[in-house]
């Protein structure tokens, strides 16, 4: 099996189905890893596509290789690598109970206005229960 075209020319972003399915055995295989040769012999692709799918896959980040020594030929042991909790999701979890989120006024709110973020105390004592909880 040879990679298309479009396969080749995939950006660095996205994952093509010879990826995600390279990705799968790998991380089916857990702490023993897979052989690279193995690899490639799973997925039915040659040495030279087979590397390109993983040097992608090292590149995100989503898999690490250890060398290694197999039936009597040097080549790596790839394993699959945890995805980490995103620091994004954590910083969106401790803003979720901004009052503003839930305020009748958002929309009439503003620096000047009746209803103002300078002045208004929903935003204060969230502010102050964030800053000693
Ligand atoms: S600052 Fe106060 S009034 Fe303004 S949107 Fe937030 S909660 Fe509502």
């Amino acid at each position: 099996m040879t990679l298309t075209r479009k396969e080749r020319s995939q950006g660095a972003t996205q994952i093509s189905i010879l990826e995600e399915k390279a990705l799968s055995l790998i991380k089916g295989r857990g702490d023993q890893g897979v052989p690279q040769s193995e690899l490639w012999k799973l997925l039915g692709i040659d040495s030279r596509d087979g590397s390109r799918i993983t040097l992608r896959l090292l590149k995100k980040g989503l898999i690490t290789r250890e060398p290694t020594t197999y039936n009597g030929k040097k080549t790596y042991i790839l394993y699959y690598v945890q995805p980490r909790v995103s620091k994004a999701l954590i910083k969106i979890d401790s803003i979720k109970d901004i009052p503003c989120f839930r305020c009748p006024y958002a929309d009439r709110c503003g620096p000047g206005n009746f209803y103002n973020p300078e002045t208004c105390v929903y935003l204060s004592q969230w502010l102050r229960e964030a800053k000693d909880p």
